[in-house]
């Protein structure tokens, strides 16, 4: 087969789309050591992708044979092949890319007095001549796929292939905040990251700062956990910056961007209960873990990846998630080495990972109850005022209710502002969740057992879930017909609330089918707690709000209701001092 064939096909395979070819130019001047990137692109790429470094450069002699098939400096022996370190290997891109666009090379070693200047036309070497350039190496990409039409016309919107352009840019920019970069598309600039200094985390955050902006900077949470098998470092968003699509999600395997949906979701799935359903938190996550345990080799485009203990990685990495989150809203305005409570991450295959991801409700940590409630109100570790906080603590005399659905109380960082009703949501719906996994509700036996018609639908449905019912506490009777008897009541409903309980409870359980498709255990648990959770309007006395704080922070997730409104927001004694302008 001819040569130029070959790079055709593999062409297919390696340079999709321009993203994909923007994503090899990138990683080559990375390999070559580069301090400085910049990209320029007009019309979405279609046009010109441009990578100029100020890398190691190259020989007239690389220069002319880089274009080549299999022409790597990269690869010693196959046993590197298996422990990728560098970034390209194969030797594929630029003779794939040559073979699909006109591309002019230009490139010096700092020890050279000359460059060299290379034309390439469709995998045909045009020219080859001296030139004088500066240090470093930049490549023209023009008119990708001018001879593809197939391929050409297989492109999607300009505006497609520019924010595919943007996020391989992005995502490389962030695995290397070290390095500066520039992008440039149409002659604007959309980016310009200055090289970050100091140690991945500091110069991530920095990175992140100059890529996003200030809006961002400020809502991340660090995560961050070293075990022998695996290393996990980087920020989420707080849960205010989700998005309504995933745009906004990198995650990254040894310095490579890939995509992977299991641990995408374990990601989103540590967010359970803080954000709305349908939309994706923001996280930039570096996963390090022996090359030889990831086959980072699946696809040619190296987006994919695979590991060889995925649930072992799902269940640690959601568990981390889970703490880093936990930790930054409990104390939003101290750094997050003072607030760490006890937490042990699941062993790797050992967790209660579910087997189907997204569906069913997320299996409980163990934590002890009251962990975050003592954390909460436990005196700083360091700092002269622990004495007089010590007494904040079970103090009743300390907490409001504000015009009876809030109650104010005061805490280490400041005030804190609590939703009585969505505080309750969330007790009354992880109480009914464990109720239903144990079967251990408790019922309270009413005095006049009631006798209840229903509609032949919702009979059915009731008898559906019977079992269920049960567990949560219910005691129901069927009789002939349509009607039932009820006998008892889950115990967390108050009494004189019983006649319409189980009507409400179908209604919102048939409303949350509709719109949410939630799973039956799970909706049935939402139903009862939006049914039974004290609204606003109800007087609490000092002694029924502090046994609501010490509930909630005993709840695996206490800062959101089940349906994603805060159960609680802080107001730091900064921010009331800045806005009394002290
Ligand atoms: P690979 O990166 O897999 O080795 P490529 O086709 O991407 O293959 O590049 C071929 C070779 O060209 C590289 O091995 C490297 O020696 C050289 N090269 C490509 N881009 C640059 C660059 N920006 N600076 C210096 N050398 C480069
Ligand atoms: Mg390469």
């Amino acid at each position: 087969m001819p040569e130029a064939l070959a790079n055709k096909i593999a062409a297919g395979e390696v340079v999709q789309r321009p993203a994909s070819a923007l994503k090899e130019l990138l990683e080559n001047a990375i390999d070559a050591g580069a301090g400085d990137v910049e990209v320029i692109l007009k019309s979405s790429g279609s046009e010109l992708i441009q990578v100029v470094d100020d890398g190691c450069g190259m020989s007239p002699e690389d220069a002319r044979a880089c274009f080549r098939r299999h022409a790597t400096s990269k690869i010693g022996s196959i046993e590197d092949l298996e422990r990728l370190r560098t970034l390209g290997f194969r030797g594929e891109a630029l003779a794939s890319i040559g073979s699909v666009a006109q591309v002019e090379l230009r490139t010096k070693r700092t020890s050279d007095a000359a460059g060299t200047c290379v034309r390439v036309e469709g995998g045909d070497m045009i020219s080859v001549e001296p030139c004088a350039t500066k240090d470093g190496t930049s490549i023209a990409v023009r008119n990708l796929f001018y001879n593809v039409p197939a391929r050409r016309n297989f492109m999607k919107s300009p505006a497609t292939e520019l924010r595919h352009l943007v996020e391989t840019f992005q995502s490389i920019a962030l695995s290397y905040p070290s390095i500066g970069f520039r992008l440039i598309h149409d002659g604007m600039e959309m980016h310009r990251l200055p090289a970050e200094s100091g140690g991945f985390g500091d110069a991530l955050r920095g990175r992140l700062h100059s890529l996003f902006g200030a809006e961002y900077e400020d809502r991340l949470v660090k995560v961050g956990e070293k075990t022998s098998y695996l290393t996990v470092d980087g920020f989420v968003g707080q849960p205010e910056l989700n998005k309504k699509s995933r745009g906004e999600q990198f995650l990254f395997v040894n310095g490579r961007h890939v995509r992977n949906r299991s641990l995408e979701h374990a990601v989103y799935s540590a967010f359970e209960g803080l954000i709305p359903d349908g939309s994706y938190p923001f996280f930039a996550l570096f996963l390090s873990l022996d090359p030889s345990r990831v086959d980072v080799n699946v696809h040619p485009s190296k987006a994919e990846v695979k590991f060889d203990d995925e649930h072992g990685i799902y269940n640690f990495l959601k568990s981390i998630v889970r703490k880093g989150l936990g930790t930054a809203l409990l104390a939003p305005q101290s750094g997050p080495e003072t607030n760490r409570w006890s937490f042990d991450p699941m062993p790797f295959s050992q967790g209660a990972h579910d087997g189907d991801v997204g569906a069913g409700p997320i299996p409980i940590p163990h934590q002890k109850p009251g962990a975050l409630s003592d954390q909460l109100y436990r005196p700083p570790e360091s700092g002269g005022s622990s004495e007089k906080d010590d007494k904040v603590r079970g103090d009743d005399s300390l907490l409001w209710q504000l015009h009876e659905r809030y109650i104010l109380t005061q805490i280490r960082s400041g005030l804190m502002v609590l939703d009585q009703n969505a505080a309750h949501e969330r007790i009354l719906y992880e109480r009914a969740l464990q109720h239903i996994e144990e079967g251990i509700g408790m019922s309270q036996q009413l005095l006049f057992p009631q006798t209840v018609e229903f509609s032949a639908a919702d009979y059915d449905l009731l008898r559906e879930l019977m079992p269920d019912l049960r567990a949560l506490g219910f005691d129901i009777e069927f009789f002939g017909g349509r009607s039932v008897m009820i006998r008892g009541v889950p115990s967390d409903i108050r009494s004189g609330d019983e006649k319409s309980i189980l009507d409400d409870i179908l209604a919102q359980y048939k409303l949350n089918c509709e719109r949410l498709r939630t799973p039956r255990k799970d909706n049935l648990a939402k139903s009862l707690a939006r049914r039974a959770a004290i609204r606003p309007g109800v007087r609490l006395s000092p002694r029924e709000m502090r046994s609501l704080i010490d509930q909630l922070f005993a709840c695996e997730m206490p800062y959101a209701c089940p349906s994603g409104r805060p159960t609680m927001i802080k107001i730091p004694i900064e921010e009331l001092d800045k806005r009394f302008s002290r």
